[in-house]
C-alpha cells in the first residue's frame, strides 16, 4: 500500500467521522435495534465530546521476524509497518531463563534466536529512530522477555535510548522499565500459569497499564470468548488468567491487541492491532496513550470505537458518583451485529445496528468489500501463491476511504501487498494471496472501499493479473446481490465483490445514564461484534467505590 498516497484519504475518512458525530449530537439515542436490559432509558442527550478530541492511532507493538526465531528481514517489518501502520514495535525475542529443554534439543531454535537478537541489537535501535517521522511513522524500540513462570512481557522503551538487559527476575525487569520510563506489556496471558501465561501475582500495573487481550494465540477476555487459544503448544484459556477474572480481582488494566505475528509482517489482518487515542502521532503522545490506557484492540478490521463515562476517555478512573453517562460511538468496517456495554462484567446495554432499516441508504457513504483469493483447497496438495493485480474504479460516485486487509501468510522476503489510491475515484491494488501458511488457513487478502454514490453509480474492476477480467457492477446491484468471478477453470482463484454495507448497519451511537451503587468501584468497558466475526473490545472506565 502507498502511504503517502492513503493517508490524507484514511485521516479525511477519520474527520468526517468525528465531523458526522459532532453534527449528530442532539441526535443521539437510537430508537430500534436496542436491548436495553438494565440501564436508565436511552435519552437524546447533548453531545458530551470536548474541544480537545484526540485522534485514533494504529499500531502493532508486539512482532518477530528472524531477528529472533522468526522469519522475515528487519528491514523488510519496517517497509510493510510503515506503510500500513501509525506507530510500530518490533519485539525480538531475547531470553527465556526458565526455559524447559525440549525434544530433539527444539530449545536451540530459541536459543540460537537470542544469539541472533544480541547481534542485531544496534541495528534494531539505529532503525528505529531512523524510522522515526512524527507525524508520519512512530517506531519504539523494544524486546520480549518469556518466562515459563511469570509469563512472557514485551518492554518498549519511550524514546531513541534502550538498553538490552538480561534478567532472571520480573522485579528487576519492572524495576529497570520504571527507571526508563518503559512500559512492560504482558501478552497471551490466558495459557495456564506456569506455562508463560500471566502470573498476575507479579503483576506491576505501574509498568504494566495494559495487557494484551488479542494476538495470534487468540482471545483473552474470558475462556468462553470467541477465538481460542489453539495454535500453540501451551494448552488453552485458564479462567483465572483471563482479562475478565483480573478485573474482578479490582486489577485496573486497560487494553491492547498487537499481532504477534512470526512471518515478519507487522499489522497482519486478523492477528491483532491496537488502537490509541492521542493529541498527536509522536512517540510523547502515543506513549502517554498507552500509559493512560486510551487505547483499545481489534481482532481483524479496524473498528473505530470511543467511549466516554461522564465524558471520561476510556481507561480513566473517576471518583464516586451514581449517575454514569454513558455515551458510545462506533463505526464499524462491515455490518455491526453487536455493540455491548458491560459494567463488573455483565452486559447492561445492547445496540444491534445490524437490525436497522435503512431510511436514507445513500446520504451515508456505504462500504464494499473486495476480497479475493480462496483457489486450490489443502487436500489437493497444489499449495501456490497467486499474484494479484487489479485497479478499482467508481464511476459517478468518489471513493471516500480504502483500508487494506493483508494477511501475513505466506511468507515471501521480496512480494508485497500494496493499496495505492490513484485518485478519489481510482484505488491500484498488487498482492498476493496462498492457502500455504494461510493465517487459521483463511486463503484470502481484502480491501474495504468507502465509497459515496448513489444506485447508479457504478463500481468497476480491472483484473490484471492472474488473468485479464473486467467486472462492472452499479451499487444497486450490490446492494442486493454480491458478485463473485472466478480467474479461471475448477480450482482456480476468485474475487468476492460483498454485498454492500449501509451506514445505518456499520455505525452507530448511543447514550445512556446507569445509576449504579453497587457498593464497589464498578468498571465499564465496551465490546463490538462484526457479523464477519471482528471483534473490539475498549478499555475499562472505572468508578471507585463511594
Ligand atoms: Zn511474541
Amino acid at each position: 500500500m502507498n502511504k503517502n498516497n492513503l493517508q490524507p484519504t484514511s485521516t479525511l475518512s477519520r474527520r468526517r467521522f468525528l465531523a458526522k458525530m459532532a453534527a449528530a449530537g442532539t441526535a443521539l439515542g437510537i430508537s430500534t435495534g436496542i436491548d436495553n436490559k438494565t440501564a436508565e432509558g436511552a435519552q437524546p442527550k447533548p453531545e458530551q465530546i470536548n474541544s480537545n478530541d484526540k485522534k485514533i492511532f494504529w499500531g502493532d507493538i508486539h512482532n518477530h521476524n528472524a531477528v529472533g526465531y522468526a522469519k522475515g528481514s528487519l528491514q523488510r517489518s519496517y517497509d510493510i509497518a510503515s506503510s500500513s501502520l501509525d506507530f510500530f514495535c518490533f519485539t525480538g525475542h531475547s531470553q527465556w531463563h526458565d526455559m524447559p529443554k525440549m525434544p530433539q534439543n527444539k530449545h536451540m531454535k530459541w536459543v540460537n534466536g537470542f544469539e541472533v537478537l544480541k547481534n542485531n541489537w544496534p541495528n534494531i535501535k539505529n532503525l528505529a529512530n531512523q524510522y522515526y517521522q512524527p507525524g508520519k511513522f512512530v517506531p519504539f524500540i523494544g524486546y520480549e522477555w518469556h518466562s515459563s513462570d511469570c509469563g512472557d512481557v514485551c518492554i518498549i522503551f519511550p524514546g531513541s535510548k534502550a538498553t538490552l538487559i538480561y534478567t532472571d527476575s520480573i522485579k528487576d525487569l519492572q524495576k529497570f522499565a520504571a527507571k526508563n520510563d518503559a512500559v512492560l506489556i504482558p501478552h497471551h496471558p490466558a495459557y495456564k500459569l506456569g506455562w508463560r501465561g500471566q502470573n498476575w501475582s507479579v503483576l506491576d500495573t505501574a509498568v504494566s497499564p495494559v495487557v494484551e487481550i488479542f494476538s495470534e494465540h487468540g482471545n483473552a477476555e474470558t475462556d468462553r470468548s470467541p477465538y481460542r487459544y489453539i495454535r500453540h503448544s501451551m494448552g488453552g484459556r485458564s479462567t483465572t488468567n483471563t482479562l475478565q477474572w483480573l478485573w474482578e480481582q479490582g486489577v485496573q488494566v486497560g487494553v491492547v491487541a498487537s499481532t504477534d505475528d512470526h512471518l515478519g509482517y507487522p499489522g497482519a489482518y486478523g492477528e491483532g492491532l491496537v488502537a490509541a487515542y492521542a493529541d498527536a502521532l509522536d512517540r510523547t503522545s502515543i506513549m502517554q496513550a498507552i500509559k493512560a490506557k486510551r487505547t483499545y484492540g481489534v481482532s481483524a478490521d479496524r473498528i473505530e470505537l470511543d467511549f466516554r463515562l461522564n465524558g471520561n476517555w476510556m481507561g480513566s478512573t473517576i471518583p464516586f458518583t451514581p449517575n454514569r453517562n454513558i455515551s458510545v460511538k462506533v463505526k464499524g468496517k462491515d455490518v455491526v451485529k453487536s455493540v455491548e456495554v458491560l459494567r463488573n462484567n455483565q452486559v447492561i446495554y445492547r445496540d444491534h445496528p445490524i437490525d436497522r432499516p435503512l431510511k436514507s441508504p445513500w446520504s451515508e457513504p456505504v462500504l464494499c468489500r473486495i476480497e479475493f483469493g480462496w483457489g486450490p483447497w489443502a487436500a489437493l496438495e497444489m499449495a501456490r501463491i497467486c499474484d494479484w493485480k487489479f485497479k478499482t474504479v467508481v464511476h459517478g460516485g468518489k471513493i471516500i476511504s480504502a483500508l487494506p486487509c493483508f494477511q501475513s501468510g505466506p511468507y515471501d522476503e521480496k512480494r508485497r501487498n500494496k493499496l495505492s489510491i490513484i485518485n478519489d475515484s481510482t484505488c491500484e491494488v498488487v498482492s498476493y494471496t496462498s492457502r500455504k501458511q494461510a493465517y487459521e488457513e483463511r486463503p484470502t487478502n481484502s480491501v474495504i472501499l468507502e465509497i459515496k454514490g448513489t444506485p447508479q453509480t457504478t463500481l468497476n474492476v480491472n483484473l490484471t493479473e492472474p488473468q485479464k477480467l473486467f467486472i462492472t457492477k452499479s451499487l444497486e446491484q450490490l446492494a442486493k446481490d454480491n458478485n463473485i468471478t472466478f480467474t479461471g477453470p475448477f480450482t482456480s482463484e476468485s474475487m468476492l465483490m460483498h454485498r454492500l454495507v449501509f451506514a445505518e448497519n456499520y455505525n452507530t451511537e448511543f447514550e445512556f445514564t446507569d445509576k449504579s451503587n453497587t457498593g464497589k468501584t464498578d468498571w465499564y468497558y465496551v465490546r463490538v461484534e462484526q457479523t464477519n466475526g471482528s471483534l473490539a473490545w475498549s478499555s475499562p472506565i472505572w468508578v471507585t467505590n463511594a
